[in-house]
């Protein structure tokens, strides 16, 4: 999780809201990345120095290429820390966006445009595939595509914020403790937390806002009247909620680029307890493996790892977790055969995990698998769909999704709009809606 360092959103919203901050320690290294065939890791680490001797003695030539992110990632992490409003939607957000440009923001404006691969050919390392590899694995996680499409000052951000002073931590207990400390504040300020209630409908109508919600408890409906609806649903998902937008061009094109968007990736996640001894001994908390070179990323060919520490809340003494991730496209597991696709990807996954842990079957106490059916029951997220609209250059910042909708008094957080996925980027954008409501009521 990133966010955690003073400053950092979590950080900033804790403190905000008078809760502690869960507990935490630094990962570091922040990634250790498998290459096909290699069995020495390119170890992501968090002090600056270090990271930078790393990717030096693993990417010979590359200098000038990581020079130019870190320059683009300084300028782009002052300007984000000066709480731009982005992308502006009225005059009130334009004032915020521009309040948080400085002369040294203008050293990103040329590159806005660009791709990370439009930065390795400027830099001449376009050629080298070790590096294409290494940059497609690590993006694909924060962007949901690869160098050849992601932006330029998106990546930039994305691949500098494992180091410090920012950096990734690893949550006492589990990513849940997250949540937990922030129902604490919610209900520390009279919020009140409804589980197993579904919105079914926010509808604008004449009469009245009105926001239909179905509790799945008692099987009944309740209507509400609202002043303010702020959604973390994908965007996919809000536009089949709000019903009778009243007609604008505004909202219709709002409507027609999202029904236009691609579709963005499904994961499928294998979710391991094992004992002990099953972990390498110098085995990082996260890992990332690509197995066969000539196959694309993703759809089991690669897995982003995730293994407990001893004591670290996950698993009881003498046992450890491992929780393994791919995208997958979703649509096949909505299809027939989903349980013979659940169990080949299931066998794959551990197969492919072996090559590393020793997973021999009297090491594995617990498995289950989560596929995008499961994302999609249990999130109510459309398809099971992860991870926002991806980070083209066409998606992010300027061009992205923006927290105010064209939907009066409805707004959007999470993944679908700016900064983009991740604990950290949808808090971000939670802060932004916030403060925008604020500022629409003085
Ligand atoms: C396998 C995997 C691993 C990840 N690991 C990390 C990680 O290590 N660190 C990290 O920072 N990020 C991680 N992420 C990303 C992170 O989980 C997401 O970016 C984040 O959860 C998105 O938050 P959100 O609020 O936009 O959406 P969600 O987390 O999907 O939250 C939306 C909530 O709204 C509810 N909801 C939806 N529709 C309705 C409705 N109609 N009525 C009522 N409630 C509704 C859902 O049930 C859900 O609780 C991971 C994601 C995946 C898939």
């Amino acid at each position: 999780m990133a966010g955690l360092e003073p400053g950092g959103i979590h950080h900033r919203i804790f403190k905000e809201l008078g809760v502690e901050l869960p507990e935490a320690t630094f990962c570091d290294p922040a990634c250790a990345v498998f290459l096909p065939g290699e069995s020495e890791p390119i170890n992501v680490w968090r002090d600056r120095q270090k990271w930078q001797a790393e990717r030096l003695r693993q990417f010979p030539g590359s200098e000038k290429f990581w020079a130019l992110l870190q320059t683009l990632f300084d300028a782009s992490w002052k300007f984000q820390a000066r709480d731009p409003v982005v992308p502006p939607r009225n005059i009130w957000d334009m004032t915020k966006l521009v309040q948080a440009l400085r002369i040294d923001t203008l050293v990103t404006v040329p590159f806005t445009l660009m791709t990370m691969l439009d930065a390795m050919k400027l830099c001449g390392v376009a050629n080298d595939l070790r590096l294409k590899t290494f940059l497609d694995l690590q993006l694909k996680l924060y962007s949901q595509v690869d160098t050849s499409e992601t932006a330029l000052l998106y990546g930039a951000t994305a691949l500098a914020v494992s180091q410090m002073p920012q950096g990734l931590f690893h949550l006492q207990g589990s990513m849940q403790t997250l949540s937990e400390k922030l129902i604490e504040a919610l209900e520390k300020h009279g919020g009140k937390l409804l589980i197993r209630h579904h919105v079914k409908e926010i509808n604008l109508g004449e009469d009245k806002s009105k926001l239909t919600v179905f509790n799945q408890r008692k099987s009944d409906i309740i209507e509400e009247k609202f002043d303010h609806v702020v959604a973390n649903t994908t965007v996919q998902d809000l536009i089949k909620l709000v019903e009778n937008p009243p007609p604008s061009i505004f909202s219709q094109s709002y409507q027609n680029r999202v029904e236009n968007l691609t579709d963005p990736s499904g994961a499928f996640v294998i979710y391991l307890g094992v004992k002990r001894e099953a972990i390498p001994e110098d085995c990082s908390p996260h890992l990332q493996f690509l197995y066969d070179p000539k196959k694309e990323i993703g759809e089991n060919n690669s897995l982003f790892v995730s293994v407990s520490k001893t004591n670290d809340g996950r698993a009881p003494e003498g046992f450890a977790t491992i929780i393994a991730s791919s995208f997958v496209d979703a649509d096949p597991w909505f299809e027939e055969g989903y349980e013979a696709r659940k169990e080949k990807y299931t066998k794959e996954a551990i197969a492919h995990l072996s090559s590393y842990f020793d997973l021999s079957p009297e090491n594995i106490i617990v498995q289950e698998a989560g596929t995008p059916r499961t994302f999609a029951r249990y999130t109510a997220r459309k398809k099971g769909f992860v991870g926002g609209v991806g980070q083209r250059v066409s998606t992010f910042a300027p061009f992205g999704l923006a927290t105010r909708t064209p939907f009066k008094h409805v707004w959007l957080v999470g993944d679908s709009v700016h900064p983009g996925e991740g604990t950290a980027g949808v808090s971000y954008s939670a802060l932004t809606a916030i403060r925008q409501i604020e500022a629409s009521q003085k």
